[in-house]
């Protein structure tokens, strides 16, 4: 497992830089307007523009009118009465990891609210934890296990961002025992379009905490979260079983898992099939991987009545970590995102969601399959679908 987009395709395509026309009226109005507040901003031209606007995904370049730097909830707010001032449409951007580039705006000409410099974390004495939107995921869970041993779910990659992660879902191999992220939220620090700071609970602009809880980048900026936390679990197993099989039986192995991911699996037991496709024709590889958040003889308990409906796997990794070590493993890197390299990627990525009531049929399972083993064996794409199970949730 390593810290990756989901049902991602890899290639390698050329795109088209547009130069923004923004006009020097509306330039030098922003300029001033920020300035007054001594907000840092890179405007096109400046050392810092070129690097502060490159996208994630590399499939997509976008130029911002600018990139403004706050430090607090206030500087944000200025920024967003700054660009209603001159019309300008507004984007925040906290990891910068959306698959679409939608922290830079999705098009050209916006103002990009980064929330870099918005980095406090604190577990508080009632253990819920106060984390400011410019945070990212691996130094949330250091932080949060370094202040008492607690956690929260949350996706494997470290250097995703909390706030577009937080405000659009957040999914982890923890989250059918915990939930989602955005599960997690009591109450938000919100500035809306017309530059107003507000909080969202469920007490207090309960409609708005609803709306946040899903959409945020609709609705406002958050700029900081309170959140529930839980003690980390001490034991914490990843597992593979992994085969190189005809997509026959690569189709049958996965109905035994969707089977059993819908019946039996206790949510302590987080769970997903990785498929690709071996350099050996018609042929697909899969391995069932995961994490058990409990002891072995559990775990054995839990992982039996798959493994009786499966083929012998042609390998077995099962070891056991304590909570760090296994984000680390699961996040394929460190966790301290200030001394891990910022990475980037050129993929396509498309998501499916099956009901639980209407999973995938026997037919849409065999017709992926063969396509999987027989034109995506030939294809010249990296591809590595990935099926998740988030049954009983
Ligand atoms: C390598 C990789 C691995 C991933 N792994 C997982 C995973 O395991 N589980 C999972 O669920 N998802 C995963 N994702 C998807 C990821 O959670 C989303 O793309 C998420 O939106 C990225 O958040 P960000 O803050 O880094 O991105 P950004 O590009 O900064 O923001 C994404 C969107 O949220 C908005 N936004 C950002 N901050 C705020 C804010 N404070 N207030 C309001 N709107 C805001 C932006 O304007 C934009 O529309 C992964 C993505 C990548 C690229």
């Amino acid at each position: 497992m390593k810290c990756s987009a989901f049902f991602a395709v890899h290639a390698t395509l050329g795109s088209l830089q547009l130069a923004s026309a923004m006009p020097h009226q509306v330039r030098a109005d922003l300029d001033s307007c920020l300035n007054a507040a001594r907000l840092s901003t890179d405007f096109p031209g400046s050392s810092g523009y070129a690097s502060a606007s490159l996208a994630f995904n590399r499939r997509f370049h976008y130029s911002p009118a600018a990139i403004v730097f706050p430090a607090s909830d206030n500087d944000v707010a200025v920024a967003v009465t700054c660009a209603n001032s001159v019309n300008l449409p507004v984007s925040a951007r906290s990891g910068g990891h959306s698959y679409a580039a939608f922290g830079l705006g999705g098009h050209d000409g916006s103002l990009i609210v980064d929330l870099s410099k918005m980095k406090t974390i604190k577990v508080n004495s009632d253990q819920t934890a106060t984390v400011q939107t410019g945070n990212r995921l691996g130094d949330i869970a250091l932080t949060l296990f370094n202040s008492g041993g607690r956690a929260m779910p949350h996706g494997t990659c470290p250097e995703v961002g909390v706030g577009g992660h937080s405000g659009c879902g957040g999914f982890g191999l923890d989250s059918r025992l915990w939930g989602l992220l955005l599960d997690q939220a009591l109450s938000a620090k919100v500035v809306l379009s017309n530059g107003t700071l507000v909080t969202a609970s469920s007490s207090e602009n309960s409609d708005l905490f609803w709306a946040i809880r899903g959409a945020a980048p609709s609705f406002g900026i958050v700029t900081e979260y309170r959140y529930k936390t839980y003690p980390a679990p001490p034991s914490n197993i990843i597992f593979t079983y992994s085969y190189t099989v005809s997509p026959t039986t690569a189709s049958s192995i996965f109905s035994a898992y969707q089977d059993f991911a819908k019946a039996s699996a206790p949510p302590t037991l987080g769970l997903q099939a990785s498929i690709g496709t071996p350099k050996s024709g018609n042929k697909v590889s899969i391995a069932l991987t995961g994490v058990f958040y409990g002891s072995k003889a559990d775990f054995n308990t839990a992982i039996n009545p798959l493994l009786a409906k499966v083929p012998q796997p042609q390998s077995t990794n099962i070891k056991t970590y304590g909570w760090l070590d296994s984000l680390q493993v699961l996040g394929g890197q460190g966790l301290n995102t200030t001394i891990i390299p910022d990475g980037s990627d050129t993929f396509f990525a498309k998501s499916l969601m099956v009901p639980q009531e209407t999973p995938m049929t026997q037919a849409s399972i065999k017709s992926f399959f063969d396509y999987i083993g027989n034109q995506g064996a030939s294809s010249d794409t990296v591809s590595f679908p990935k099926l998740e199970q988030d049954f009983g949730h």
